[in-house]
């Protein structure tokens, strides 16, 4: 959850918060609460994304879905993070502490000189002896020298504050590209197969749906490789992801499964439905135009076989990966370059 280190921020987003959870029927709970106050703050664009796209699916957001997307978003493998983060803040706090404590300190000591020249003044003025321009240029020196003393606290107390804002902002930076390395692909950008095994699992659970999965992988890409070199393959796994991406609505979700096999879940789907879906993501790769930036030249044409299965339901996660697998075995046997969605 956002901490946010502006109040009235705080209090904003909490506003916005219950009367959410209230429209959508979720219970109040610590995850929920912590799901939804971090969704109302908008600092997390795929929990959106992600949340909408289950409020458009079940009106709600179910307990087993709001669990996945606090884990995925919220808590994730942020919780090591977030305590490293604690923990420092906690030591910066500590040290800013220690410099508010010093000044406090000099401020008290610098009442008590204060008060002792006072009182020597009051002495001197009870025995009405008159003060000697050396004794008064003395106290004046005393006290200047303990007001710049003062004034050097202050400065160092405001570039500690300073210092510790400006590593607080590095930390957050830290902490966001840490949830975000997590489950996202660094090449590609894709959910990873990480977020892969989640999406699936929560959709095996889901009561009353059927969803569909896609197995996708490049033809040939080891000799691609061998050929034009593994920057140049790395190109090809980027256009062949942004095909993906960009063919995945209606909650379909895209992810790079491993080397170069791609991997699309699609949430209330029939088999038809989702193998035109694969035959248009075929058509849409198969059409790519890569070209080698130095010479300008078309290097190559892509293509991916595709295999599509129904995602079964009480059964294990690795089930309905096999069937898909099966089936993008055989579009490769029969020739690479084709969907195949049927035993
Ligand atoms: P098939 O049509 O049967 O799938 O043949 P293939 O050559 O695509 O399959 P194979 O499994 O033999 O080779 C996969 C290749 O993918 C080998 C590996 O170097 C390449 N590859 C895997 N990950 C990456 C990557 O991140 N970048 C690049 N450039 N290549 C990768
Ligand atoms: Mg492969
Ligand atoms: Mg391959």
């Amino acid at each position: 959850m956002k901490d946010n280190s502006n109040f009235d921020e705080s209090v904003k987003t909490l506003k916005k918060t219950i009367p959410l959870m209230m429209k959508y029927s979720v219970p109040v709970n610590p995850t929920n609460y912590a799901l939804w106050y971090t969704y109302a703050s908008n600092e997390v664009p795929n929990l959106n994304r992600e949340l909408e796209s289950a409020l458009k699916l079940y009106n709600t957001c179910p307990t087993f879905r709001a669990e996945q997307l606090y884990s995925k978003h919220v808590k994730n493998e942020a919780v090591d993070q977030a305590r490293n983060l604690q923990q420092s803040i906690d030591k910066m706090m500590g040290k800013v502490g220690d410099s508010i404590g010093n000044t406090q300190n000099n401020a008290k000591s610098f009442e008590k000189e204060m008060s002792l020249c006072h009182e020597e003044l009051a002495v001197l003025d009870a025995i009405e002896t008159p003060m000697t321009p050396e004794a008064v240029s003395g106290f004046v020196s005393e006290l200047l020298s303990k007001s710049m003393a003062m004034r050097d606290n202050a400065k160092s107390l405001g570039d500690s504050l300073e210092k510790a804002q400006q590593e607080i902002k590095s930390l957050r930076m830290e902490l966001a590209n840490s949830q975000q390395d997590a489950l996202y692909d660094a090449l590609t950008g894709l959910l990873n197969r990480r977020a892969f095994e989640q999406e699936l699992d929560g959709l095996i659970e889901l009561p009353n749906a059927h969803a569909c999965l896609i197995i996708a992988d490049i033809d040939h890409f080891k000799a691609f490789n061998d050929e034009h070199g593994h920057t140049m393959g790395d190109q090809v796994l980027k256009a062949v992801g942004k095909r993906l991406a960009i063919s995945c609505s209606n909650g379909a979700l895209a992810f790079r499964y491993g080397g170069e096999e791609f991997a699309v879940l699609i949430p209330n789907s029939t088999i038809a439905k989702a193998h035109d879906m694969a035959e248009k993501i075929r058509l849409s790769i198969e059409r790519l135009i890569i070209k080698d930036r130095k010479t300008g030249e078309t290097v190559a044409n892509i293509t991916c076989s595709f295999g599509v299965a129904a995602i079964l339901k009480d059964r294990d996660a690795i089930d309905s990966i096999n069937l898909a697998d099966e089936r993008l075995y055989n579009a490769k046997q029969q020739g690479r370059n084709q969907v195949v969605s049927t035993a």
